[in-house]
């Protein structure tokens, strides 16, 4: 099996700068850090770089290629926010076992109403019907199915499509977000939800949702609403990168164009990185950094994702638009390393990965080694010399 120790490296551990210390790594598992050197493992020299825990994008809607993409990036896991079950099933079960996929967990299907938010966006996906529930008492069956699908977590979307250039979805009822928090947690599951607005984003936090995945930007935040989530130890995943896309920031096409992006990209999905929904006007970015800086000082949980989808969901790439997530947390206020924490230990942590986000004996060996030292400056993450998933 692989044995090797990684010498020379500026180790951030998920938390903290470790300093310059040896990073032993034996069957796929981290085995010792900083400790005595072993005469038998090979050396990876890491001098002039800095070794990090793999990344983890808390918001993704992924399928083989999106994960083989990812991997290339440093995200060694994926979150995904609502698939297909046809697809996800065994998409999951071949992540878990391939070293050169990212790892992925999945909700499986979302609840939303029968024609709401995102069929709009999915038109050209050939999905089948979507199962839902329309009223509370439906909600048990939905969750049950979703569970033995082998979903990690339940995801609700409250959304009637304004902010995407749409106002006629149907949007989904108080009354059956609060019954998917009852069925899941009865379960032991998260619910997760999708709330772009600060009266939804209300809603959901008061129906007893465990995160958020997005923020909402509608309008500046009310003091309220941050107190709210922050009493109620929600998270929330930002994705600034999709925020961007929806009020016309030209950050994907800035990311498309470095060099140390574009040749792992194909045409395609340079692309679809290069566009921009632009369905919500510009100043609702800046309410979104509103909003992020006024979470932060709460101490709410925040943790990077970017919603990088299929091709067609313009402005994002898996992978690559995770290093562009952790530079706009810096502009709203993240020091580097408080980025890193947030695409690392924060998601590991709050979604009970206790495998993963951290550079210690006995997780995995989910490494990413990169140039120069992204705790000083976040655009290094992209200088990668070297990824490893469990260890190759
Ligand atoms: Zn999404």
């Amino acid at each position: 099996m692989n044995h090797f120790v990684i010498t020379g490296a500026h180790v951030f551990d998920g938390e903290n700068s470790l300093g310059t210390v040896d990073v032993e790594v034996a069957d796929g598992k981290i085995a010792n850090v900083g400790g005595e050197r072993p005469a038998n493992a090979d050396l990876v020299d890491g001098s002039g770089a800095t070794l990090l825990p793999g990344l983890i994008d808390a918001h993704t809607h992924t399928d083989e290629e999106s994960l083989r993409q990812a991997l290339a990036f440093g995200v060694t896991t994926e979150f995904d926010m609502l698939s297909m079950p046809q697809q996800m099933i065994p998409l999951r079960r071949k992540a878990a076992a391939s070293n050169d996929l990212a790892d992925v967990r999945s909700p499986s299907i979302g609840l939303t109403p029968k024609g709401g938010h995102p069929h709009q966006l999915r038109r050209n996906e050939g999905d089948p019907p979507w199962p839902t529930a329309t009223r509370p008492q439906e909600v048990a069956a939905f969750v049950e199915a979703r569970v033995s699908e082998g979903a990690d977590y339940l995801k609700v979307l409250v959304e009637d499509g304004r902010l995407f250039g749409s106002d006629t979805l149907p949007r989904l009822a108080p009354e059956l977000v609060a019954a998917t928090v009852r069925e899941s947690h009865r379960r032991g599951k998260m619910v997760l939800a999708h709330a772009m607005t600060v009266e939804t984003a209300g809603q959901v936090v008061d129906a007893g949702v465990d995160g958020l995945t997005h923020l909402f930007f509608d309008r500046p935040p009310t003091a309220e609403l941050v107190e709210k989530i922050a009493a109620a130890n929600a998270f929330v995943i930002p994705t600034l990168t999709v925020i961007a896309s929806i009020t016309g920031e030209p950050a994907g096409r800035r990311l498309a164009e470095d060099r140390r992006v574009y040749p792992k990209l194909t045409p395609e999905w340079r692309e679809n990185l290069s566009g921009a929904m632009a369905t919500s006007p510009r100043e609702h970015f800046d309410y979104a950094l509103e909003t992020l800086s006024a979470l932060k000082k709460a101490g709410v949980d925040l943790l990077a994702g970017t919603d990088a989808a299929h091709l067609g969901a313009p402005g994002m790439a898996h992978g690559a638009s995770l290093h562009d997530e952790l530079r706009l947390l810096t502009t709203a206020g993240f020091t580097p390393t408080e980025a890193l924490r947030a695409a690392t230990s924060v998601p590991a942590q709050r979604f009970g990965l206790t495998d993963r986000g951290r550079i210690k004996p006995g997780l995995r060996a989910d490494l990413v080694l990169v140039t120069g030292d992204p705790t000083v400056t976040i655009g290094d993450t992209l200088s990668i010399q070297r990824v490893w998933r469990n260890g190759s």
